[in-house]
């Protein structure tokens, strides 16, 4: 006679150990619910940088890891955009600066390598969460439980499944769930750079014909780049030596930050969007890039699944199950329908504003229709002389006020605010350096 082998069995089983995944299932298991994380280890190689905004901040501040991740971080506490389009009608340079929301910073700035080391460390340190190092294979949702087939053999089932799974999410197309995607004419060139000036904790984005060339601080004379071209001209570039693609990238960033030494290999993403038709199926919740993808524009993508986490987490958690009045039988099942529309319809708005905002700005630079550039312009424009407009912009840039983290979350340490010093003017551009 052979020995059954149970299936274990888990409240919540987050799959994808991204930086939505793992900060999903750090959050999740303090809950108190049986949490475990499905995914292979994560990728300490991402030589990406992302810009963590306030929300996100306060979030890692909140499970006690904004020390170890802020030690990687440069604040963003200026962003200058620059029209770099050299268009009849072009915007007038507008700078941000978050001494006017009276915040120490909008952002702070940080390789995914070191973002998902921190978070990986604090995954295998947490004694209320369970990982399983393996791929989840196939699943089978019912009505009151997920069961999940590993790629190693093994079986689980949990009340509720979190699909952390990345913009193919194996989770969202196992039930059934569609997408609407679109590609865009661009492709994002993505490096880090050395370079002789200081940054000041500004971020500079010329806005080109093809898209925005953005350089964002890092810790010392360093800065990420994202710099957005025609899928045609990125191959050229990628082909140049590293002292060639330096100087042509000192070029395009007008050589504000002085002379410039490549401090990583470059790596090339297509631009692409995707929304998935729903967030939730039958026992599934979607968050990050499984449920929504846009351009590396406005650093927006993780900050935006970082909100899924925090909602989620607060429904699901027995603080929030308090406060909106769920029934105590509810608090024990993640994975009702109840409670899967709850974080739907909570998430819902915040997505697709965010989706149709980046869209829109993406699509306002490559346009070369005249109106689509004067109403671009004057937004700029009146941004620039109305200070509760700007203020307002720069508010809805971090988080929409209405969707601010709903977990009961510490600001981030009144930190020292620096003096910075005025920006030096940028020359004037003659037509053959735009
Ligand atoms: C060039 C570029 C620049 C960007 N800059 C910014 C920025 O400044 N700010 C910002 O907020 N966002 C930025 N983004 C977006 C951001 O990088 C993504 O939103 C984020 O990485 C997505 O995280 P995620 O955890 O949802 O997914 P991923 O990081 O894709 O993680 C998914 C994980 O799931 C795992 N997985 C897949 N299938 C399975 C399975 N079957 N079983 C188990 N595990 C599985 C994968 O191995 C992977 O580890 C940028 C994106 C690009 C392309």
């Amino acid at each position: 006679m052979t020995a059954q082998i149970s299936t274990p069995v888990y409240d919540i089983a987050v799959v994808g150990a991204g930086p939505a995944g793992m900060t999903a299932a750090l959050l999740l298991a303090k809950t108190g619910y049986r949490t475990v994380l499905v995914a292979p280890g994560a990728n300490l190689d991402d030589g990406r940088t992302t810009a963590l905004l306030q929300s996100s901040a306060q979030i890692y501040e909140g499970i006690g890891l904004w020390e170890a991740i802020s030690a990687h971080t440069a604040p963003l506490r200026r962003m200058r955009m620059i029209d770099g389009t050299g268009r009849l009608i072009r915007a007038p340079e507008v700078t941000f600066d978050s001494a006017e929301l009276e915040l120490d910073a909008f952002g702070y700035n940080i390789l995914n390598k070191d973002l998902n080391k921190v978070l990986d460390e604090a995954v295998s340190a947490e004694p209320a969460l369970e990982r399983i190092a393996a791929f989840a294979g196939s699943y089978d949702f019912a009505e009151d439980q997920v069961t999940i087939a590993l790629e190693d053999g093994q079986a689980i089932t949990a009340k509720l499944c979190v699909a952390a799974d990345g913009r193919r999410s194996p989770a969202r197309e196992a039930a059934g769930i569609d997408v609407k995607s679109w590609s865009y004419p661009q492709t994002a060139i993505v490096l880090n750079l050395e370079h002789d000036q200081p940054h000041q904790d500004t971020s500079n984005e010329f806005h080109t014909p093809t898209g925005p060339f953005t350089l964002v601080p890092l810790p010392g004379n360093k800065s990420s780049l994202v710099c957005v071209v025609k899928p045609d001209d990125a191959e050229p570039l990628l082909a140049m030596a590293e002292e060639a693609l330096a100087l042509e990238l000192e070029r395009r960033a007008h050589s504000i930050l002085g002379k410039m030494k490549l401090a990583s290999k470059p790596q090339s993403f297509p631009l692409s969007g995707l929304t998935a038709n729903a967030l939730v199926g039958p026992r599934l919740a979607l968050i990050g890039e499984a449920a929504h993808v846009f351009p590396p524009i406005g650093a927006q993508g993780l900050n935006l699944g970082l909100r899924d986490v925090a909602s989620l987490v607060g429904i699901v958690g027995s603080q929030v199950h308090k406060k909106t009045g769920f029934e105590t039988a509810s608090a024990k099942d993640p994975g009702t329908a109840v409670v899967l529309k709850a974080y739907e319809k909570d998430r819902w708005q915040d997505i697709n504003s965010r989706t149709a905002a980046v869209d829109a700005l993406n699509r306002s630079l490559l346009t070369d229709f005249l109106p689509v550039q004067v109403v671009r312009s004057a937004g700029l424009y009146l941004a620039n002389r109305i200070g509760p407009l700007r203020r307002y912009l720069m508010r809805e840039g971090i988080a929409p006020q209405s969707k601010r983290p709903g977990l009961p979350l510490p600001v981030p340490g009144a930190l020292p605010k620096p003096r910075l010093p005025t920006l030096p003017k940028l020359p004037r551009l003659s037509p053959r350096q735009r």
